[in-house]
């Protein structure tokens, strides 16, 4: 092994991580790969589709609520085991971790929540669920709002001119919904419930800051879905549009106004982007893998490629990228947990460990020669799921801004 990945790790620990990679390595890799070569993705969420069974056996060993806190239900994994557990799932699969990343997300909000009604009838159901029927999203991009909705702390996150397309009007008990949320929201037509960050229309002219957030069951009148979107990358995720159409949800079912709208925001982006920096810590470090043992096999010149000093300076500088993206994602995931998360930190690892997963799987590309670039090869895969990274839950230069922002009006 080229590492000992587990030197530093408690023998729980390393248990741990060996048995989340044999699900990652077993389960999640070839299913992944499966439906990353389906033509229609409406097919990948078929109902005899193994992107079922994949869910259900996430559920099923509970890894659902792993990280939900032991007072709401949860099974309380430490940051640290979380950390280990979310690279292992993003170097099987990028596509899968992100589906039940945002799974967890709205029933997360709600078992937080001290509501009764949102603790029945959103968390309990989740947090007892062991067969994939509750799943989330977290549905903020609009057709004509992708970057405009994440740009908090920027001057123009206040232009009265710009507001959600999706927006909340209060009705006596009822909050009424109407609006259009993008194709590119993930788990979009399967969710079942939608965490979703909207304008709050009395708040009209206070520009994006106007917003609120929130917990819509998707099974109401009203709601209603588009087609499963068709991508480059990260194939076996789901996304599409949802649609509302004067749907009503009850009153306390809003979980943030607009006084706490943009701190919400902020908290969402700390949490989101030091995840995205795990799962693709995970995926750079799985093409580094590839190219490592392809290189040891392919034999040109007369001996392995890996024999050739070139291979090899490749190989150490993607190994140095891979070991820089695991350090700092983890230390972000470690720094946010000791106390108020910094939006700043987790953007960075979000736009360090996307870049270098991008990188490190070229990279490979290129050290599997004609190979990599044909499919059915692991890398070829990785680099469009690497691709899509980049943009996914913030294009990196418009959350670079977000950071940089942050950075200068820290006191
Ligand atoms: C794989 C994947 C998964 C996703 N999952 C979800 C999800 O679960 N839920 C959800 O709601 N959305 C999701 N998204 C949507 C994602 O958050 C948006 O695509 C992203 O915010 C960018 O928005 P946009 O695509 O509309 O691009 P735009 O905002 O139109 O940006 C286009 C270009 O302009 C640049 N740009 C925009 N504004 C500025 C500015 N102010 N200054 C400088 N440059 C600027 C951008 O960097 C980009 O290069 C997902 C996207 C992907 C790719």
């Amino acid at each position: 092994m080229y590492l000992d990945l587990d030197r530093s790790l408690t023998p729980e620990q390393a248990a741990l991580r060996k048995e989340v990679h044999r699900f990652s390595e077993e389960v999640l890799r070839p299913a992944a790969s499966e439906l990353d070569k389906l033509h229609d993705p409406e097919d990948v969420v078929k109902p005899d589709s193994v992107f079922w069974d994949v869910m259900r056996t996430y559920y099923d060993l509970g890894y659902h609520i792993s990280s939900l806190p032991e007072a709401v239900g949860g099974a309380g994994l430490g940051v640290l085991e979380q950390n280990l557990v979310g690279e292992e799932i993003g170097w099987g699969s990028s596509d899968f971790s992100v589906a039940f990343g945002v799974a967890s997300f709205p029933f997360t909000f709600a078992a937080g929540s001290t509501n009764e009604q949102l603790l029945k009838e959103v968390a309990r159901p989740f947090l007892e669920d062991r067969k994939a029927e509750y799943i989330g999203c977290w549905a903020i991009t609009e057709p004509q709002h992708g970057s405009d909705t994440l740009t908090v702390g920027m001057e123009h996150f206040r232009d009265p001119n710009m507001f959600f397309g999706v927006t909340a009007r209060a009705d006596g008990d009822e909050w009424v919904i109407s609006g259009q949320k993008a194709a590119w929201v993930s788990n979009g037509t399967i969710a079942t419930h939608a965490l979703t960050f909207l304008g709050i229309e009395e708040s009209r002219g206070a520009g994006m800051a106007g917003g609120g957030v929130a917990l819509i069951p998707l099974d109401i009148t009203g709601v209603s879905r588009g087609r499963a979107l068709d991508k480059l990358g990260q194939r076996a995720l789901n996304q599409g549009e949802i649609f509302f159409d004067e749907a009503r949800i009850p009153r306390d079912y809003m979980v943030a106004g607009p006084e706490a709208y943009p701190f919400v925001l902020e908290g969402v982006l700390t949490a989101a982007n030091a995840f995205m920096g795990v799962t693709f810590s995970g995926v750079a470090r799985a093409a580094f893998e590839e190219a490592l043992s392809y290189s040891k096999e392919r034999i040109q010149g007369g001996k392995p490629i890996a024999e050739h000093q070139l291979v090899q300076k490749k190989l150490a500088d993607m190994f140095a990228k891979v070991q820089a993206a695991r350090t700092l994602s983890r230390e972000t995931q470690l720094y946010n947990s000791a106390g108020a998360g910094a939006v700043q930190l987790s953007i960075a690892s979000k736009v360090f460990c996307t870049t270098t997963a991008h990188e490190v799987a070229s990279d490979a590309v290129q050290i599997h020669g004609g190979l990599g670039l044909s499919k059915g090869i692991l890398v070829e895969k990785l680099l469009r799921d690497a691709r899509a990274s980049m943009i996914e839950d913030g294009s990196n230069d418009v959350l670079s801004l977000v950071a940089g922002r942050k950075l200068i009006d820290a006191v």
